[in-house]
């Protein structure tokens, strides 16, 4: 029988691959084509309905009940206008992907008349059907079943790829008890929050502000593979990384896949999936290709955080469908391949004032430059005092692939900023006097937007190996992974902002009580700040052992794996900060540590049971039957007499295949009693923990070895599993 390998290859091979591309059409023409967005709402809405639907989208505002029925009605109009017959509630549940149940707007009258009906309780709560959707408990505690509630904040939008077109509210998931189960809510309040404060201390310097909002600008990386080769490969199916596989002759080394043009047949993938997007009002900007072979990246403009989020969510749910129209695979783990990169999502993030100034962009003058200063010092406190809640935030099974190994970036939490700021920041802290003298004057004068192109050079070229990097006119966070939900980093770091500008207020509140001139309280406290968090910045290469060395002498925390570094989210401190800034509730954080832990024990016991199974039914069997062919082969040639010098390299091979089976037997064996034993365990961190070091640690790299070593010892002919080579190079 033909092995799935070889018949993937032979697909590949003769069918005609890159779909011919449709004619290209005006990104303006088709923009935003898909979403309700309030210039299509003024059209299809009533004056009183719009304006209740514009100012709960502006202001936060819960819609009035009075007039659901008039929005429901109106949303309903202009989607079936656009053909569509379904509706879902559309919500991000904590198991990182969106979900949605599908109804239909057709309903039976009382006397059975058929009608299409939208009605405004439908639009504004659901109740999907979601024992199923992770909850840590807190269903089970506090109520057995939760809603889904509209978000007005973002826009309905009408998915139309695959079966049929649906229109989808965007919604929150909560309990009945109120308790949030989403990942869009928390972050919703984090950025409340944040602007909360964020307002206040620019009132320092602009009275005009009344608004502040997080900006988010992600950058999406990820692997394409045929689909053939990936149905022919247990473990993309069932893990979305490959846990066997020998690294190919020809790997990253020469750097020519990121420069190269990107391949024809995934270019014609990228044109679709870019137009699926920008119907959905997706401002994709940049595509190119990675490091890797078959990696590649997407990067939008920035917007709102929260409709960031949105977008990226929707986005991987748009790869992942329209890659399967051409017959190719979307991998959005972290590291699907061993011995080359893996895949990150690099968050940019900035706040922005509704008078349209960045927080973090220099300023011209000493007042926007003090502005400025005190916005990227406290950002470099906040990541200083809470790095360990920053490092839980993108704690995933995934992302410790890239995190704890020696790959970008490393689990340290620290921050580059670059030589020219750091000259200005040292600078700052020089300055300890108590008075705000001409030397204050002096750094205030300082055109730091002029030296932009400075910070650039600066900022672009040597922080690639920095988890959280000013790059100019924003921070970036590297360390976050491909497959997550944005919306966790972004909690975290909205919330400890908010949290380190409050306290920034109160201590420069204090001073200008004790009768001190508001600038030089703020110079003050932006000096203390400095000298108190100066340790988390770190200028060199993040990948070095010296650098381990050094974040161990200045104590900064350094948690390889997701089990621990999660504790960081039920600290006392923890719960302090996200209560006060109104972002969870203690039971929240305590249901959603468990949920992450429950996470990463599924996902290594996945990996484990399908190494366990490829390595039974697939690897064991190719070996045994070469193993038999070589015995053959030396039974036949002592047969015909010839002496033993004229088989011993078979023999040799032959001892070789032999030793790595019985590994490859043994360890599966006992990695069964291990996770037979790490199952009994009741407490989740500790069964979390049992599964992080008693499984993946003890055994994964051990069989993995032994069976990369077979893949090059059996006969190509026989080895049933699509190789490295052949999944990155062949399309
Ligand atoms: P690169 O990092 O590749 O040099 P850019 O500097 O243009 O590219 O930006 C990278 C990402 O940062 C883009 O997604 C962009 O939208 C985003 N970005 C730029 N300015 C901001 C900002 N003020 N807030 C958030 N994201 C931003
Ligand atoms: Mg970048």
């Amino acid at each position: 029988m033909e092995s799935l390998r070889f018949k993937a290859i032979n697909d590949l091979t003769s069918s005609s691959n890159g779909k011919g591309l449709g004619r290209s059409t005006k990104i303006t023409a088709i923009f935003n084509e898909n979403v309700f967005t309030l210039k299509v709402a003024r059209e299809f809405l009533s004056d009183e309905a719009f304006k209740s639907l514009a100012s709960s989208v502006k202001g936060g505002k819960k819609i009035d009940r009075a007039v659901a029925n008039q929005i429901a009605s109106g949303i309903r109009q202009w989607a079936e206008a656009k053909g569509v017959t379904h509706f879902t509630h559309w919500f991000q549940p904590l198991t990182g992907s969106s979900a949605e149940k599908h109804d239909t707007f057709f309903t039976l009258k009382s006397d059975g008349t058929p009608i299409e009906t939208f009605d405004g309780d439908t639009l504004i709560q659901q109740e999907p059907d979601a024992s199923s959707f992770p909850s840590g408990g807190l269903r089970a505690t506090f109520e057995a079943r939760g809603y889904t509630a509209w978000d007005p904040s973002s826009p309905a939008f009408i998915m139309d790829i695959g079966e049929g077109k649906t229109l989808c509210i965007p919604t929150l998931f909560v309990s009945y008890t109120g308790e949030l189960l989403d990942y869009k809510g928390p972050l919703l309040k984090a950025v409340e929050a944040l602007g909360k404060n964020a307002v206040e201390v620019s009132n320092y310097f602009d009275k005009n502000v009344t608004k502040v909002t997080a900006t988010l600008g992600w950058e999406q990386e990820y692997f394409v593979v045929d689909e053939a080769m990936f149905n022919a490969r247990p473990d993309l199916v069932a893990s979305g990384r490959t846990v066997f596989g020998h690294a190919p002759a020809k790997g990253q080394q020469l750097e020519d896949h990121y420069f190269g043009s990107i391949p024809e047949r995934v270019y014609a993938f990228m044109r679709d999936f870019e137009t699926e997007s920008y119907r959905l009002g997706i401002p994709l900007r940049t595509r190119h290709n990675e490091v890797a072979p078959s990696q590649f990246e997407c990067a939008p403009i920035f917007e709102e955080v929260s409709v960031a989020v949105d977008h990226n969510t929707l986005l991987m749910d748009i790869m992942d469908r329209v890659a399967k129209r051409h017959k190719l695979r979307v991998l959005l783990h972290e590291k699907p391949f061993a011995g080359i990169n893996g895949s990150g999502k690099h968050n940019n993030w900035s706040m922005a004032t509704d008078t349209g100034v960045n927080l973090l962009a220099p300023g011209k003058t000493p007042k926007t430059n003090l502005m400025f200063l005190t916005f990227f010092v406290n950002t470099i406190k906040a990541v200083h005092d809470y790095a360990d809640i920053l490092r839980a935030s993108i704690a995933s099974a995934g992302n410790d692939h890239r995190l704890g190994a020696n790959e970008a970036p490393p689990a340290i939490i620290s921050v580059f900023i670059g030589g020219y700021l750091t000259k200005v920041l040292e600078d700052v802290k020089q300055r300890v006097g108590d008075k705000f003298d001409e030397q204050d004057e002096a750094i205030l004068k300082l055109d730091l937007h002029r030296s932009i192109p400075e910070l650039l050079m600066d900022n672009t070229d040597r922080n690639r190996t920095s988890p959280f990097a000013f790059t100019g006119n924003k921070f970036e966070f590297r360390a976050v992974g491909s497959a997550a939900n944005c919306a966790n980093a972004m909690t975290v770091l909205n919330t400890i902002m908010a949290q380190t500008l409050g306290q920034f207020k109160k201590d420069v509140d204090a001073l200008i009580d004790k009768g001190e001139k508001k600038e030089i309280a703020i110079m003050h406290v932006i000096r203390e700040y400095i000298v108190s968090s100066e340790k988390v910045l770190f200028e060199g290469d993040g990948y070095s052992d010296e650098w381990h060395a050094e974040a161990g002498r200045r104590g900064l925390p350094n948690v390889r794996t997701t089990p621990y570094a999660l504790d960081a989210m039920v600290t006392e401190r923890a719960k302090h900060i996200f209560e006060s800034n109104g972002v969870y509730t203690h039971a929240e954080l305590e249901a959603r540590h468990e949920i992450e832990l429950e996470k990463y024990i599924k996902k290594v016991q996945i990996e484990a049971r399908i190494m366990g199974e490829m390595a039974t039914s697939h690897i064991l069997p190719a070996a045994i039957r070469y193993q038999n062919v070589l015995i053959e082969n030396i039974k036949g040639l002592k047969d015909v007499g010839l002496d033993g010098e004229s088989y011993s390299n078979q023999k040799q091979i032959l001892v070789k295949i032999s030793e790595h089976i019985s590994k490859v037997s043994d360890l599966v064996e006992k990695m069964i009693e291990a996770r037979k034993k790490v199952n009994a365990i009741t407490d989740t961190r500790e069964k979390a923990i049992g599964y992080s070091e008693q499984v993946k640690e003890a055994f994964f790299d051990k069989i993995r070895y032994s069976v990369d070593k077979l893949e090059l010892l059996v006969g190509d002919h026989y080895w049933a599993l699509p190789k490295y080579r052949e999944m990155l190079f062949l399309r």
